[in-house]
């Protein structure tokens, strides 16, 4: 019952506050509190209307004073057949997307565009005659910042109920996050179904989400028995905000939507909710109460990776966002290292004892194992492997040393955890275990000329980046 009252407390506070409109915000500096809006709509076959709809509700949401607007999936199009969807399908550049860069533009508002029957490019699938469901996110000035593509295919076939099968005209996205910075949030993107995938939410709130999004376009059924339950999980779990924008009613003579857009704070209360027809429901977006809540209850540091393992998304990183890497008291250049993950990176060696002699270490920089998480651990050892197999197969061994080093009374010169790998020759030594008396030499009282020149060594990783993508 407090639960509820302390619910009902908040939402008016919310709506209360809700009077300050954009302008004031903006003087405010996106005060700690944006303002989102949230699209429920019911596509049809006529992309014009469905595009008019979209621009009428973003005009409104603008005027309200939302910093950003979240469309649900298919707010394109959502054809009376399926092949009349496929014939509609255009790329990332064609019209449709051109009109929302100017929509947000002209609006001066980021857009979450939840769900574009996305013509695959040149250069990708562009023989299969299926399409990509993707999430697109435009900032303010119109510009592309992310598309995510949904990674979950829903094929479900329910006794009486829906029948689906979305892999028959949908290519399936392959990588998930990182989340997207915005002006009310770091926002993690999904789409539709794959809200049923707690991996997935959790894997993006690891990477630093604090909003998750699904747009959708529910069946009547699932909706029913699912929509709100799952919605409050995902928020609950990963203490995030959960925005589901939504498709609603009857689009042709086939198929119809759930509705209920709505938007749950990260303690699980349902914050906004759009009215049974099509319209929008706002919410403001609070990271000082997402933090206390954290703060309070931090179930994220509570987790027993011990016991049932961690979860990695598999997350694109450009080794070169960043100049250079710390290693101990060093810097390496980023034109050094060859492989990298968010919490790992793997980097040529200044003084190799034995070709392919490579170093890997943990992105944040600690002196002893210990001192890593549970993720960290379990990533420096999956890269340790990863790269030792693939530099093992370029040197053409069959065999490798992994040392690590943990604290200086091992041997540790560079403060900062770091695993030597080293492909072994049959006979590269007399006996088998010099190695450890060659790492132990190898890089005492070395004279500046005698390390490897910085060209010698950039020229090694370019090689070895090749063998990683
Ligand atoms: P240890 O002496 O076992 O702590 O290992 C340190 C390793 O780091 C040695 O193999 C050095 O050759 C290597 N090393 C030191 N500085 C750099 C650097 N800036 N870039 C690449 N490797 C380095």
């Amino acid at each position: 019952m407090l639960h509820v009252k302390s619910c009902i407390s908040r939402h008016i506070l919310v709506l209360k506050q809700h009077i300050h409109n954009k302008s004031r915000m903006a003087t405010a500096g996106f005060s700690s509190k944006p303002m989102v809006a949230v699209v429920q709509m019911t596509s049809t076959s006529d992309k014009n209307a469905n595009l008019q709809t979209a621009g009428q509700l973003i005009e409104q949401a603008d005027r309200h004073g939302a910093q950003m607007v979240f469309l649900p999936e298919a707010f394109d199009i959502i054809g009376s057949s399926r092949q009349e969807t496929i014939d509609a399908r255009e790329s990332l550049n064609g019209p449709t997307i051109s009109a929302y860069k100017q929509l947000a533009k002209k609006y001066n508002i980021w857009l979450s565009l939840g769900g574009f029957h996305e013509k695959p490019s040149e250069s990708d699938n562009s023989t299969d005659s299926r399409v990509y469901n993707s999430h697109i996110i435009l900032d303010s000035s119109g510009d592309m910042v992310d598309v995510y593509r949904k990674t979950h295919l829903f094929d479900v076939d329910i006794a009486g109920g829906v029948k689906l099968k979305e892999s028959e005209w949908t290519i399936p996205g392959q990588t998930i996050g990182p989340p997207v910075n915005s002006p009310v949030g770091k926002i993690g993107l999904g789409i539709c179904y794959d809200m049923r995938f707690p991996e997935m939410s959790l894997g993006l709130r690891q990477q630093g989400a604090e909003i998750l999004t699904f747009p959708s376009a529910f069946t009547v059924t699932t909706g029913m028995a699912h929509w709100q339950p799952i919605l409050q999980c995902r928020a609950i779990e990963n203490q995030c905000y959960v925005i589901a924008a939504a498709q609603i009613g009857q689009h042709n003579t086939k198929r119809s939507s759930y509705g209920h857009a709505m938007v749950v704070d990260p303690w699980g209360c349902v914050i906004a909710q759009c009215s049974d027809t099509v319209g929008l429901c706002y919410a403001e977006i609070d990271l000082n109460y997402l933090e206390k809540r954290r703060r309070e209850m931090p179930v994220l540091t509570h987790r027993r990776h011990d016991l049932y393992g961690n979860i990695q998304l598999k997350v694109t990183v450009n080794i070169d966002d960043r100049e250079s890497y710390q290693f101990g008291q060093h810097q390496v250049s980023s034109s050094h290292v060859f492989y990298r993950t968010p919490l790992t990176y793997a980097f040529v060696n200044r003084k190799p004892v034995l070709n392919g002699h490579v170093l890997i270490s943990p992105i944040r920089c600690v002196a002893r194992i210990s001192e890593l998480d549970s993720a960290e651990v379990a990533d420096l050892f999956r890269v340790s492997q990863h790269v030792a197999s693939v530099i093992e197969n370029h040197v053409g061994t069959s065999s490798a040393t992994l040392a690590v080093q943990d604290g200086p009374d091992a041997g540790q010169t560079v403060q900062h955890v770091h695993v030597h790998i080293l492909p072994r020759k049959p006979g590269d030594f007399k006996r088998n275990d010099d190695v450890y008396e060659k790492l132990e030499e190898h890089d005492k009282d070395v004279e500046d000329y005698e390390w490897r020149l910085d060209d010698d060594m950039a020229k090694e990783a370019a090689q070895y980046r090749h063998l990683f993508s």
